[in-house]
């Protein structure tokens, strides 16, 4: 097991939201008391749908957004407050990959000036080599020499989302947060980015949260996997083990519906009753109840907590028909 890098212990964010000019003022819950932690060089996938509170936890384990409850550390150190000098110095370490590279990128600058930017704001290296570590690490992502002397708007959406790698990675950070980073790339420029991306976080020992809404490229890339609904962590676990046997409804029926390209015989697709509930008005008790096809009477009053299940394997689940002591075999089917 690597070491850890990176723990969120309790995180909570809550937004106030106001209907109308003279309406009142509502609290939403984005995230709701989530701990999870990340080892070197371990990709952590986090799933759910839109609105479920995936892009805020990314936000806070950066330190871009404080919690209002809870602590983000970074190799054993909490992480100082944003915009502090001790924070632009950590965030040296810890970049972020955007799902709109063009509105990452400056559109005035030709891009090798750009991914040159963070070795002068750092000042890292001697000034004198940093184009041409520029130039190597864009050739690394694949542009040709043309090509680095482009502005943004002149590149593909696949080649500015290269950009905005290579530009994180200039630094060499140990933490990488990837929001959505290929979901505005077409399908065929997608599978490129993501191999590529696969390939760097090897190459260079890279830990990373990877946020995404698609199960396809949450598989491909992540070493676990946390699926989150309605600002909670509903389950989480080994990527492969998660995939193959889905113990929360919720996390069932994503995987029923993820596209695959072959079956198992006697397949079925799981369909969810109704849209996801408006976090504004979080349902009581197990806030999937109104849509889970297993609801108990209990679940209707009582939330259930995040528990582990199979000792050891880091499987954790929050759902009242799966007891921690229960085994494999005798699981609600
Ligand atoms: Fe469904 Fe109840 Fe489990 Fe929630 S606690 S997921 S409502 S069975």
């Amino acid at each position: 097991m690597s070491a850890t890098l990176l723990t969120a212990a309790d995180l909570s964010r809550t937004y106030g939201s106001r209907r109308g000019l003279f309406g009142a003022i509502t609290k939403v819950r984005a995230v709701n008391r989530v701990s999870f932690s990340i080892g070197a060089g371990e990709t952590l996938g986090i799933v759910g749908e839109s609105g479920s509170g995936k892009s805020t936890m990314g936000r806070m384990a950066l330190g871009l957004e404080p919690p209002d409850e809870g602590e983000v550390r970074f190799i054993g150190q909490p992480i100082p407050p944003s915009g502090t000098p001790a924070w632009r110095t950590q965030r040296a370490r810890m970049q972020m990959i955007y799902q709109d590279p063009l509105g990452a990128l400056d559109r005035r600058l030709p891009v090798i000036t750009q991914v040159q930017e963070p070795l002068d704001i750092h000042q890292l290296g001697d000034s004198a080599n940093r184009p041409q570590r520029a130039q190597e690490m864009l050739a690394r992502v694949g542009l040709s020499v043309e090509q680095m002397g482009r502005y943004p708007h002149e590149l593909s959406g696949g080649q500015r989302q290269r950009v905005v790698l290579a530009r994180a990675l200039m630094t060499r950070p140990d933490f990488l947060v990837c929001d959505e980073p290929v979901s505005a790339l077409d399908v065929s420029i997608q599978a490129q980015v993501v191999n590529l991306l696969v390939e760097l976080q090897s190459e260079f020992s890279l830990a990373m949260l990877f946020i995404s809404h698609d199960l396809r490229v949450v598989r491909q890339v992540s070493t676990r996997v946390a699926v989150m609904y309605l600002g909670d962590f509903v389950e989480e676990g080994d990527a492969d083990d998660l995939f193959a046997e889905p113990l929360h409804p919720y996390t069932r029926a994503l995987v029923s519906a993820a596209p695959v390209t072959q079956r198992m015989p006697g397949h079925q697709r799981i369909v969810l009753k109704g849209e996801p509930p408006n976090p504004a008005n979080r349902p009581g008790g197990c806030s999937f109840h109104p849509r889970c096809p297993l609801a108990l009477a209990r679940c209707k009053v009582e939330a259930p907590t995040l528990v582990p299940v199979d000792q050891g394997s880091g499987r954790r689940v929050a759902c009242h028909l799966v007891e921690p002591s229960m085994s494999t075999s005798n699981r609600a089917a």
